[in-house]
Order: C-alpha cells, then structure tokens, then sequence
C-alpha cells in the first residue's frame, strides 16, 4: 500500500518570518484533522534559508520537511551546494532533485540528477526526482521517450533497497506554473508508463511499492480527481502551497479522493 504523498515546493518564496507563518498556520490546520496526517504524508520543501525556521515552528506536527535540491557529497569545496548531512541536521526527511527549473535554468543533466539522488539516498534522505516533458516533446509523440530517458539515466546504479526510498514526481513542463494541468487520466497514463519502467528497471514488487506523484498546477478544485488514478500516489505542488489555506486544502482534498 503506497501513502500518497502531498508535497509544497516553495520554490524561491517566503523568508524566514513569512516561512514561519505558513509552517505554523498548516501545522494548526493539519494538526486539527489527525486523520489527514495519518492518511497522506505531508510535505513542505522550502528555500535552504527558511529550512530552520519551518523545523522549528512544525514542532512535533506530523507536516514533514524536505529541501528543494541537494549535493551528492557530505561535505567539501563545492562552493554554494548544501549536503545531505546538513539538511538532515535542520530535520530534513526528503530532498527533491531534477526539478525542471534546475534542469532548464541552471542546466543540470540527468547525470548531475542522478549524482545528487544517490548521495541523497547515501545520506539519508529520501529523494523526489521530478521527469516530465515539454509541450513540444509532447506535440512530437515523445513523451515515453522522454520519461524513459530521465527515469533509467536518473535512477541508474540504484539498488532495489535504494529504489525503495525513492518517490518520482510526473511533472510535464507545460503544466507547470501555466493553470493548465493535465487532465487525470493524461497524467494517470503517464504515471503508469514511469511505473512499468519501475517494473523494467527493479522488479514488479518494487516498482508497485514506489509512489508516482502528478505535478502542474493542481489546485484544491482538481486534487481528488488526480487521487481517484490507481497510478497516482499524490501530489508534488508549486503556487497553490503557499497559501495555508490552498494547500490545506489539497492536503484534505487528498484524504478525500483516495
Ligand atoms: C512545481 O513547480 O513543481 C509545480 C508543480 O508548480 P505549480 O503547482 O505551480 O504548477
């Protein structure tokens, strides 16, 4: 049984005091409906900087906390990257990688992805690998090809233990950001494709116990839709996460449309 995973990645968004006051007003939220802890695991992924202050203001709720990239070493020159070790310090559980603006903007390679998801797994985080095509890859009749591309180059060298860990996020370019999402059974689709290469890559037992998220625009109004696909195990969300109140809302939405 896979717990579906709901995930705010805040992207370059709220400083410290803005960070704290969402952390605090979902914590309330959340903590005042238990069942959504213990039916879908919780995510917030802010900048480095507000990582500290989101931990503290979480206190003992069941929100988890994770970091929106991560390096692969423990420690070293490489001036400007954050280790597994010291997000774990500050109470990371996950780390996202491969996110298509660290792919488009700051040219990382399937090959960096890859480095920086085993070191996450080395050191003890749990990674969310995000592969997703662009609207023209997608108008080409590319996207399986795509996907193959980015999870096998991805998750190459991984163990099935190490597999395990691991949650990807379909995330099509051209649903990020745009209010566009993919219709459910488009992104249902895609999601069983990336799990039958799970299957390819590990074995039918792995694959069926690795969570496949949708990512692009999702909202309160269409989560439930997204959550009644047997291939979708949640929700990696952008915009609607910073507002307490819309991602509260998805978070609940989630519950409801398992
Ligand atoms: C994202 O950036 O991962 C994302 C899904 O953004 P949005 O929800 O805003 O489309």
């Amino acid at each position: 049984m896979r717990i579906p995973l709901i995930a705010g990645n805040w992207k370059m968004n709220n400083g410290v005091k803005e960070a704290q006051e969402l952390a605090s007003a979902l914590s309330s939220m959340v903590g005042a409906r238990p069942e959504i802890g213990q039916r879908v695991e919780v995510l917030l992924c802010p900048p480095f900087t507000s990582i500290s202050a989101v931990a503290t203001a979480l206190g003992d709720s069941s929100i988890k906390l994770g970091a929106q990239n991560v390096h692969w070493e423990e420690s070293g020159a490489f001036t400007g990257e954050i280790s597994p070790a010291m997000l774990r310090e500050l109470g990371c559980e996950y780390a996202i990688v491969g996110h298509s603006e660290r792919r488009q903007y700051f040219e990382e390679s399937d090959a960096t992805i890859n480095r920086r998801l085993r070191g996450a797994i080395k050191g003890g985080l749990k990674p969310i690998i995000c592969v997703g095509e662009t609207k023209e890859q997608r108008d080409q009749g590319r996207t399986e090809e795509i996907l193959r591309e980015q999870v096998s180059d991805g998750l190459v060298g991984l163990t099935e233990m190490d597999a395990l860990k691991v949650t990807v996020a379909y995330e099509p370019l051209w649903a990020i950001g745009t209010g566009q999402a993919a219709t459910p059974a488009d992104a249902n689709t895609a999601a069983a494709f990336i799990r039958h290469l799970l299957v390819e890559t590990f074995s039918e037992d792995t694959a069926e116990q690795i969570r496949v998220q949708y990512g692009g625009s999702v909202k309160p109004g269409n989560i439930a839709t997204f959550m009644g696909q047997p291939d979708i195990d949640g929700a990696l969300v952008g915009g609607a996460s910073l507002q307490a109140d819309s991602f509260y809302r998805i978070a609940e939405g989630a519950v409801g449309g398992q």
